[in-house]
């Protein structure tokens, strides 16, 4: 049976962010990791895909086993198969060695009709992970997909751009990168579901297990290197009034106006 397979990152917590100082890497590992928010909706379109042509739904995520919560949270929403892709030698990969050892997973579990990603990770935020990995497996890529239907053996597919919307006809297979607006309403997982997957575990596949060249995982086959990761410091100065209530309501209306917050 062919299959649908959707792509979700590990990404940190807002607020939990630990960069090596050697690498300028994400210690990916000591985190607490999250679903990267725009992968929910590729998720969203995946199971409605799954649901309108029976098609079999695999999950994939590269990453440090702290990423099988999220593999069991994809399994929850109506994924058939976890695969966890996690191996030292995958540590430090930018896009390129990501999209490669994503690739090589992917055609792994040949035949598909359809590979779904996010637009972008909000860590890394390249969006070049779907475009890459279409070119490594050298089949047609879309991005900014906000809806997508199959016709006559085809898919079609709308996407969101700059100056309203564009309808495009693909033969799959293909890659597509899911638009974050792409749906109004996302459902929550089923309870059938998060029970079932209590007693379930992904599939780990290290690099042993695929066709992989070890000159292009990691650092080593990472052409982009982060030379430095600047932390944003946000501050901000709070005022402090004092004064009996009424003082206290005429600066507030000083303070208001001198921000141009209300009009004189
Ligand atoms: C501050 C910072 C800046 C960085 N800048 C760069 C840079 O300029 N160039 C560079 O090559 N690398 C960069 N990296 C490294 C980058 O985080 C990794 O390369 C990352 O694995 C993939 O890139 P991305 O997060 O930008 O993916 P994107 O291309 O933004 O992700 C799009 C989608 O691809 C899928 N996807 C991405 N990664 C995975 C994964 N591990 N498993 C499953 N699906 C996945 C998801 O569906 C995701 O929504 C940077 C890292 C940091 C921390």
């Amino acid at each position: 049976m062919e299959k649908i397979i959707v792509c979700i990152k590990g990404v940190p917590e807002p607020g939990s962010v630990k960069v090596d100082p050697e690498t300028h890497a994400l210690k990916r590992e000591s985190m607490e990791l999250i679903l990267n928010p725009n992968d929910r909706p590729a998720l969203e379109m995946a199971v409605r895909l799954k649901n309108d042509y029976n098609i079999e739904l695999v999950a994939i995520s590269m990453g440090p086993p702290n990423v099988i919560p999220l593999l069991k949270h994809a399994y929850a929403l109506g994924v058939d198969q976890m695969i966890l892709l996690s191996d030292r030698a995958f540590a430090g990969s930018d896009t390129l060695a990501t999209s490669y050892v994503l690739a090589e997973a992917i055609k792994k579990l040949s035949p598909f009709s359809l590979v779904l990603m996010g637009l972008k990770s909000i860590d890394g935020e390249t969006a070049q992970v779907p475009p890459e990995t279409a070119s490594l497996l050298d089949i047609p890529s879309l991005t900014n997909v906000k809806s997508l239907f199959m016709k006559d053996n085809k898919w079609i597919a709308i996407r969101e751009i700059e100056y309203g919307e564009e309808e495009v006809e693909v033969e799959g297979p293909l890659v597509c990168s899911v638009s974050p607006t792409a749906f109004e309403y996302i459902r929550p997982p089923s309870l059938k579901r998060l029970l079932e997957v209590k007693n379930k575990e992904p599939i780990v596949w290290q690099a042993g297990d695929l066709n992989l060249d070890s000159q292009k995982l990691g650092l080593k086959g990472s052409p982009t290197q982060v030379v430095e990761v600047i932390e944003k410091k946000i501050e901000t100065k709070g005022i402090i009034l004092e004064g009996e209530t009424e003082e206290l309501v005429e600066k507030l209306i000083e303070v208001l106006k001198e921000k141009a917050l209300i009009k004189n």
